[in-house]
């Protein structure tokens, strides 16, 4: 299955290819997902330089030598760490509420699931 979905601790989210998502640029709705493809810094959880945020390519960068030219969310490009985590695409929380493959952590996290489901009776973000 390789990387397609995990647990970012630090921004407290599933992260992965597998996972749809908005960018995390404030206000931004375009629809990327949450692998190696978008993520600040480069690799997960952000490594050296990134936030480990997920942005589209119009809100990312490539930073220069001095920062191995990986690529950055605007906030770290220009060192201003202003992004927060948007709310998970409805998609993905539609999938985390149905599918069989997360059963076992329903069974386990009835709030988080109960919370989930006012996440998306919302409609997302
Ligand atoms: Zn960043
Ligand atoms: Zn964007």
């Amino acid at each position: 299955m390789g990387w397609s979905v995990g647990y970012d601790s630090n921004w407290k989210r599933d992260i992965g290819y597998g996972v749809p998502a908005y960018c995390d640029h404030p206000g931004c709705t375009a629809e990327i997902d949450r692998g190696l493809g978008y993520v600040c810094g480069g690799e997960p959880y952000g490594g050296e330089h990134g936030c480990g945020l997920y942005v589209c390519t119009e809100h990312s960068e490539y930073a220069g030598d001095k920062r191995d030219n990986v690529r950055l969310c605007k906030a770290c490009r220009y060192g201003k760490h202003t992004y927060l985590a948007t709310a998970d695409h409805p998609d993905w929380i539609a999938h985390k509420l149905a599918d069989e493959s997360w059963q076992q952590w329903r069974d386990e996290n009835p709030d988080e699931a109960a919370a989930l489901h006012g996440a998306g009776a919302r409609g997302g973000a």
